[in-house]
């Protein structure tokens, strides 16, 4: 089928070169210049494993293009999807802007009917506002061309986004047109041969899914992060209390690790815009308000303990930072709770020595050159010279690091770890404190 994607980030992007890679025609228009540049020439912008293999090679096969042309790219698709980003405005609801450029876009320069698939994560209510904006467009032009707009919300996780794509756990269709049902049924029919993963349903309710997705997950964190806190202060293990519950199936073990709270680009904004919808609509939404506050006091949990650990004054310390993207194999650093940790530890007078196996030089775009940061090549690098250690996402290469070494290099021999990465009693045996989250500390 032909189809066009609007927005090649690391949604529109892995969506276009997974349906391309069976058998698609795919065009992606973005109004980021160099990205369209870079993605022409063959250069995958965004770290994301398997993706620059398959982008090529449906580019060399010639059914992945690359373009700022909106008209080139509406003309294209039969089916056009909208991928552009939804960032929170001021007051915490999702900005549509981008969302209702491009349908407008869409409706100046089409000549035939269309299916407009948004794939953006949106407020209930916005598929209207979009046919809305068509509409207009169109009837100023005098061209009354059919079209439908129809939800699709992605759930795909970054770090491991190709193989959601190709394999995903479900494909919500939010539409009331059995026309539209039935291409888009067409279009994933490679993605759905095991067994039916398409869930149709109104327009409004696959807007909301998405939302309550996001929440649902969020809310696992923030709760397994509050009895953390509580296990601390009771003297108990949450790695021990984590085990013991998620073997029970209704709990089960995901999305229960306590940490340093929940980041990156959607959990944060879409429990924000969902308590915006619902405050809308006149409910309070006691949960999610409960959900984002515990997040925040997480976020701010790490730097906490170091200054504490300080007797309050970190002036002149220096931190080694490991891990900056905000959950591994991603250099996306939207929200990282590396950024909270490393503002806090700047707020502080404190010297930050970081590194992040793939996000360096997205670290290097947002915080450019300062005195207080020295952004470094290797794990064993950023230990040089400084104090004290703290882990924020965990990577791989961080699990079993050389702990003598480690103890030679840090001058105060103390590991601050907001991944529960390690065995407390190994840290102890090496002659290094440890404060890890919601366990006894080793001083
Ligand atoms: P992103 O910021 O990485 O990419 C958005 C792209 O859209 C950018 O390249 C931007 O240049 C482009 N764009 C903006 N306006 C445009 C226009 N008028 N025409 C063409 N291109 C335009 O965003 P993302 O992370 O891919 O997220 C996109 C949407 O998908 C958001 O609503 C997000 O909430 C949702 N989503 C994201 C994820 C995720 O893990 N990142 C997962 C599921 C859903």
């Amino acid at each position: 089928m032909k189809v066009t994607v609007f927005g090649t980030g690391y949604v529109g992007l892995v969506q276009g070169a997974v349906l391309a890679d069976v058998g698609h025609d795919v065009v992606c228009v973005d109004i980021d210049a160099a990205k369209v540049a870079a993605l022409q020439a063959g250069r995958v912008p965004i770290h994301e494993p398997g993706l620059a293999p398959i982008v090529q090679a449906n580019q060399a096969a010639g059914r992945l293009r690359f373009t700022t042309g909106a008209a080139e790219g509406v003309a294209h698709g039969e089916l056009i999807f909208l991928a552009v980003g939804t960032p929170p405005d001021e007051d915490g609801s999702a900005d549509l802007q981008h969302v209702l450029a491009v349908a407008r876009t869409i409706a100046t320069h089409m000549a035939a009917p269309k299916t407009i698939v948004n794939k953006s994560t949106v407020p209930v209510g916005t598929a209207d506002q979009v046919a809305e904006a068509v509409r207009a467009v169109l009837q100023q032009r005098g061209a009354p061309i059919a079209f439908e707009v129809v939800s699709n919300p992605e759930f795909l996780k970054e770090g491991a986004a190709v193989a959601d794509c190709k394999r995903p756990d479900r494909i919500v269709i939010g539409t009331g047109s059995a026309a539209a049902e039935a291409q888009l049924r067409e279009l994933y029919a490679p993605f759905n041969r095991n067994h039916d993963k398409i869930v149709v349903m109104d327009v409004k309710s696959a807007e909301l899914t998405k939302y309550a997705a996001n929440a649902m997950l969020a809310t696992k964190i923030s709760f397994i992060n509050e009895i953390a806190n509580l296990a601390e202060r009771l003297g108990a293990d949450i790695e021990a209390v984590r085990r013991g519950i998620g073997s029970d199936p209704r709990i089960g073990y995901h999305f229960i690790y306590p940490g340093v709270g929940y980041g990156g680009s959607c959990f944060p904004k879409d429990v924000k815009a969902l308590i915006h919808t619902a405050k809308g609509v006149g409910f309070t939404p006691d949960v999610l308000l409960a959900v984002e506050q515990r997040n925040g006091a997480q976020r701010r949990v790490l730097a906490e303990r170091i200054v504490a650990h300080y007797g309050g004054d970190v002036r002149g310390k220096t931190v080694a930072v490991w891990g900056l993207a905000f959950k591994p194999e991603t250099d996306d650093m939207r929200e990282a709770p590396s950024r909270a940790l490393l503002q806090a530890l700047w707020a502080a007078g404190a010297q930050v020595r970081a590194h992040d196996p793939v996000a360096m030089d997205e670290a290097r775009r947002l915080f450019g050159e300062r005195d207080d940061l020295v952004l470094c090549d290797t794990p064993l690098e950023a230990l040089q010279g400084a104090d004290c250690l703290a882990i924020v996402t965990e990577w791989k290469i961080f699990r079993v690091p050389d702990f003598d070494q480690m103890a030679r290099l840090l001058k105060d021999r103390m590991v601050f770890d907001g991944r529960n990465l390690y065995e407390p009693a190994v840290l102890a045996r090496h002659g290094l404190g440890y404060e890890s989250i919601g366990r006894p500390g080793v001083a």
